[in-house]
């Protein structure tokens, strides 16, 4: 557990939070939510709004408006941490891709060219050209989240905005999924948005996982807020598709870090959005998360270490055991470890994950 965080079992217990600050949380109805971008209101909302936290007995209430210049950690209910791992990787992938620039203006400078090199030389315009068709694409296809379309989704891009302290909200879009479950972030000179496959955005429905949407979508913003969708970052990261190991690990750390948002998003989403990832969106509820948490440290062996290492995204099992464990950030390289001599108990690991309440118990037939 880190130090500095705080472990709110419920609503009242929140007095003894280190966060709270003087006089307490600011209660939800008085966030200036609006500063952050077009606000709904009451009139303008066609459907009921999506369930608040505390929609059950014992659920806790994380404040709307979280105090931004605490220290950040794995805490649901502070500022989302980044990943120990991946300011260290991103030096490591910024200078081999700069060096990759210099050696390509070498080569190009001398007459000793193919395509690779000048794909390097002409980096700068290429990566534009792709954004700018990228998000093109999602402005005259896709169905932009609003007030009036998917009211539910584009509130929880605003309220994950708000939560991450970020000055805009980024755009929304739903776009035809085709039975793919996928979500992703982008963003094209200063404008950000994210993009939600509509299959993944079924999971929102009323009769399914709001909560893991919102994860989801805490996620995908997540990325905007930690700088993973800048221009310059991403030419700074154009040679990660030529370093299978380093590059994909670099991935993976800011697969963690959105984790982490997506978790002080909603972490009572985190299993939900993991089922949904590991079984889709009808099959969802049929995973146990702790059960398939606990294969984590069990699945072991050269190959899974390669499965993962050639991974953009940690691998399920991995990812699911991080978003359990809170004391510490997930595993880039090696399985996550039970504590020592510890043996498997019969009902999996002891987590700190029971320690912040989560959903009620969900019905597995
Ligand atoms: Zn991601």
């Amino acid at each position: 557990m880190q130090p500095f965080e705080p472990q709110p079992s419920d609503q009242a217990g929140r007095q003894a939070d280190p966060y709270a600050p003087q006089g307490g949380w600011v209660p939800a109805q008085s966030t200036p939510a609006a500063s952050y971008g077009q606000q709904y209101t009451s009139g303008s909302y066609p459907s009921a709004p999506p369930a608040p936290y505390g929609s059950y007995p014992g659920a806790p209430v994380p404040p709307v408006a979280p105090p931004q210049r605490q220290p950040r950690g794995l805490s649901p209910f502070g500022m989302p941490a980044r990943h120990s791992w991946e300011i260290p990787m991103l030096v490591v992938v910024v200078v081999l891709t700069v060096l990759a620039y210099l050696i390509a203006l070498l080569l190009l400078a001398t007459g000793n060219f193919d395509q690779y090199v000048l794909a390097f030389a002409a980096a700068p315009l290429l990566l534009w050209f792709g954004r700018g068709i990228n998000y093109a694409g999602q402005r005259v296809n896709g169905v932009k989240m609003s007030p009036t379309q998917f009211p539910e989704g584009y509130q929880m891009v605003v309220d994950a905005a708000a939560r991450f302290g970020m000055a805009k909200v980024p755009d929304a879009y739903v776009v035809l999924g085709n039975g793919q479950i996928n979500a992703f972030a982008s963003g094209h000179g200063f404008r950000r948005y994210v993009v939600v496959y509509s299959d993944l955005f079924e999971i929102g429905g009323a009769a399914r996982e709001p909560d893991a949407l919102a994860f989801i979508i805490g996620h995908e913003v997540g990325h905007i807020a930690a700088g993973h969708t800048s221009y310059w970052r991403q030419l700074g990261m154009f040679l990660v598709p030529f370093l299978p190991i380093i590059g994909n690990s670099l991935i993976r750390a800011q697969e963690y870090t959105a984790d982490n948002h997506g978790f002080c998003n909603r972490h009572t989403g985190a299993s939900a959005a993991m089922g949904t990832l590991a079984a889709g969106k009808y099959m969802n509820r049929l995973v146990g998360f702790d059960e398939m948490a606990d294969r984590a440290a069990v699945e072991k062996g050269f190959f899974v270490w390669m499965v993962n290492a050639l991974s953009s995204h940690p691998v399920l099992t991995w990812r699911m055991w991080a978003l359990r464990d809170r004391s510490r950030h997930g595993k880039l390289f090696l399985r996550p470890a039970p504590p020592a001599g510890a043996a498997v108990p019969a009902g999996g690991y002891a987590s700190s994950y029971g320690q912040v309440p989560a959903g009620p118990p969900k019905s597995v037939v």
